[in-house]
């Protein structure tokens, strides 16, 4: 063998560095479902670290949806759903999604993070202007590098920053998208939808939301942030996950049919990778059905997100600016945050510690998310670890 010196040698002694400076990202081993309380790393702990809103991911509708799929269907598609791995079961969730969401048309990716890169890069072109929420998700990032088109960035939720933004734009060629998450993953905030549709109408631009964390948790039935406003007719472009409160995996578009028959033709992540196995389909229409038999697991949800927020304010935690199930517990060094997360683990709770570059430097936190699942006995252990770790670590002062 020839005595070659590893080219990588790099990437380790980045990592190193990470590790020496606890900010390294271990990953915690799922030993079984998700659930309320799953075992990690061999400890039972209460879980507040899933997207698993509606507590889906193990609902018996969907396991058996997908159990019977895969018997009639087999285990995988087969191809790109452009070649021959677009079955009958993929057009079915495509129609169930536009009716729900109120739109002509729907088309289904392999993940959120796929339907957001993958549309923003098609629909734009290097002429075109793309004004986006300093905060928003890591892939509609990726979607507006890969489109080439001119990024404009704007202060947080700042409206009034946008339309400045976009009035500069009046009358420059090229077009112009407003892009925002509905609900921002990090902070649980919720995006100035009213006024932004305003601005773009105003201004002649397309205007897009991305809704993963509000499909299934806002909006009637979980119809998202465009339903929780009154916003319908009034989004060009609509984001959602089915990998979040509808508990499996998958990202969607709606739209008009011009949006969707184009994306058919040009979304690079639906012309080049393999459509969804049917047992994911199948177990994401059962979803859709619970989402519209099931209203009560949202009404669950929201008891639960107010009764633990009020928790971790009563007992003196910084909640940021949350307004839905995800709370960040605001800690502010990323070595502490992640400490922090670390002891809530060894005291039977998991809640991920998140840093930079996912957030920004000085902003670290514990980010928390509850679910329809949760009981209050299990919400109020969870209180009862936080004020324990949190006082003992002077995040909070008793
Ligand atoms: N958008 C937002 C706002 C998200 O938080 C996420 C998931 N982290 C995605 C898109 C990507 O969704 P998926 O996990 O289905 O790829």
């Amino acid at each position: 063998m020839v005595n070659r010196v590893d080219p990588l040698t790099y990437l380790g002694e980045q990592v190193a560095d990470w590790k020496a400076a606890g900010t390294y990202n271990r990953l915690r081993i799922l030993e079984g479902p998700c659930a309320s309380e799953s075992r990690f790393d061999g400890h039972e702990v209460i879980n507040l670290a899933s997207n698993n809103y509606l507590g889906l991911t193990t609902h018996p509708k969907l396991i058996e949806a997908a159990i019977e799929a895969t018997r009639k269907y087999g285990a995988g598609s087969g191809a790109v759903r452009t070649i021959s791995g677009t079955m009958d079961l993929h057009m079915e969730l495509e129609r169930r999604i536009a009716q729900f969401k109120n739109v002509e048309a729907c088309v289904v990716f392999q993940s959120g993070f796929a339907a957001n890169a993958g549309t923003v890069a098609a629909v734009l072109t290097p002429d075109d202007y793309i004004i986006s929420d300093e905060l928003n998700h890591a892939s509609i990032i990726d979607g507006c590098r890969l489109s080439k088109a001119k990024i404009r960035v704007f202060g947080h939720k700042d409206h009034n920053a946008a339309g400045r933004i976009l009035a500069e734009l009046d009358g420059v060629s090229g077009r112009k998208i407003l892009i925002t998450d509905g609900v921002f993953s990090m902070d649980g905030d919720i995006a100035p939808l009213p006024e932004l549709a305003a601005l773009a109408e105003r201004h002649g631009a397309i205007m897009m939301v991305d809704d993963a964390h509000s499909s299934g948790v806002l909006g009637r039935n979980g119809r998202g942030t465009i339903d929780h406003f009154g916003l319908h007719g009034r989004v060009d472009i609509q984001v959602g996950t089915l990998s979040k409160a509808i508990g499996v995996l998958g990202g969607y578009v709606c739209g008009t049919k011009n949006l969707i028959e184009f994306l058919y033709q040009r979304a690079r992540p639906f012309l080049f990778s393999t459509s969804h196995p049917p047992a994911v389909t199948a177990a994401c229409l059962a979803a859709f059905d619970i989402l519209e038999n099931e209203p009560e697991r949202i009404e669950r949800l929201w008891e639960n997100t107010r009764y633990f927020k009020a928790g971790l304010t009563d007992a003196g935690f910084d909640t940021g600016a949350s307004e839905t199930p995800i709370t960040p517990v605001m800690v502010g060094e990323a070595s502490q945050a992640h400490q922090f997360s670390r002891e809530l683990f060894d005291n039977g709770l998991l809640a991920t510690g998140i840093a930079f570059p996912t957030v920004a430097k000085d902003k670290a936190r514990v980010r928390t998310i509850v679910s329809a699942a949760h009981t209050t006995s299990q919400l109020d252990r969870a209180l009862d670890v936080f004020k324990r770790v949190g006082a003992r670590m002077e995040i909070i002062r008793t």
